[in-house]
């Protein structure tokens, strides 16, 4: 169904965002990676979605910290692909600090890269979903954009920034065939949080196995991390006819985090 559909993940080289990635080029999208890593590794990843699923692919090295960059992004692959007519926001970063301890560097940097970055991307690639008459923007939030924590001051405060953008995104494209919404899933084992869960294990001088179940029986009633598959299938319904009436929801996928 969403053969030919040209869809850009940001931060789509690592956990979930290449798990929405794979589950795109698999329902037949043409895809553009982004996101850091090893050239030659992604450069395999690259290859090997096109050949796997039979889809173009590009990879394009924008840091979306950096305004200018996320706007060629868009350029460039509008330009290789002749459309964007999926924007799948994912990148983020996460610090773990008291607010009196915070670095504001690190506050920057999660504001840019967690909440900024989708505002410039949405306004880059907007024009051209609305040219068309469709397009589907997933912003990747949390269920940090529902509630919050403590020391995730920057993480929180993006998260919940990203559920109101998502709102107005919405409101916007209402009726020019776009939808815009926002996943929020509770843990999932990626290594974004494979860090807090050996940092945790580390401070407490416990071991790893151990902190990993700590770390989900503290917020989720249920004790399963979802995957980045289980998220890849969610955006793919969220892309599809079904959905076409699903616009400014933020979608929990979180083991009951929020319910409670
Ligand atoms: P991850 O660390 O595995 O992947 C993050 C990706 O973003 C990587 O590809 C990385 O290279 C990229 N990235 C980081 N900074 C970037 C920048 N400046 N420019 C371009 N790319 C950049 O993390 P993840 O767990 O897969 O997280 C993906 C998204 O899901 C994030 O927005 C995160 O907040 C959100 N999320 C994760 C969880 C979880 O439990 N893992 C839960 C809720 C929400």
């Amino acid at each position: 169904m969403l053969k030919g559909k040209v869809a850009i993940v940001t931060g789509s080289t690592s956990g979930i965002g290449l798990g929405i990635a794979t589950a795109l080029a698999a329902e037949g999208c043409d895809v553009v990676l982004n996101g850091f890593g090893e050239p030659a590794a992604i450069e395999r990843l690259r290859a090997g979605l096109a050949e796997a699923h039979g889809v173009r692919t590009l990879y394009v090295a924008a840091d979306v910290s950096k305004p200018a960059e996320i706007r060629e992004l868009i350029a460039e692959a509008s330009r290789r692909f002749d459309a964007v007519d999926i924007l799948v926001n994912n990148a983020g970063i996460q610090h773990v600090a008291k607010i009196v301890e915070f670095p504001e560097e690190r506050w920057d940097a999660v504001i840019a890269i967690n909440l900024s970055a989708a505002f410039h991307a949405s306004k880059a690639a907007l024009p051209l979903m609305i040219a068309k008459g469709w397009g589907r923007i997933i912003n990747i939030a949390s269920a940090h954009g529902l509630v919050a924590s403590g020391e995730k001051a920057a993480y929180v405060t993006a998260k919940h920034g990203l559920v109101g953008l998502t709102k107005v995104t919405a409101i916007e494209t209402a009726n020019q065939g776009v939808t815009c919404n926002a996943i929020c899933p509770g843990w999932v084992l990626t290594p974004l949080v494979q860090q807090q869960i050996e940092a945790r294990a580390r401070a407490q001088g416990i071991p790893v196995a151990q902190a990993r179940e700590d770390l989900v029986r503290e917020k989720q009633p249920m004790l399963d991390y979802t995957t980045p598959e289980k998220i890849g299938a969610l955006a793919v319904f969220l892309c599809g006819e079904a959905a076409s009436t699903i616009t400014g929801a933020a979608l929990s996928i979180d083991g009951g985090w929020v319910a409670q």
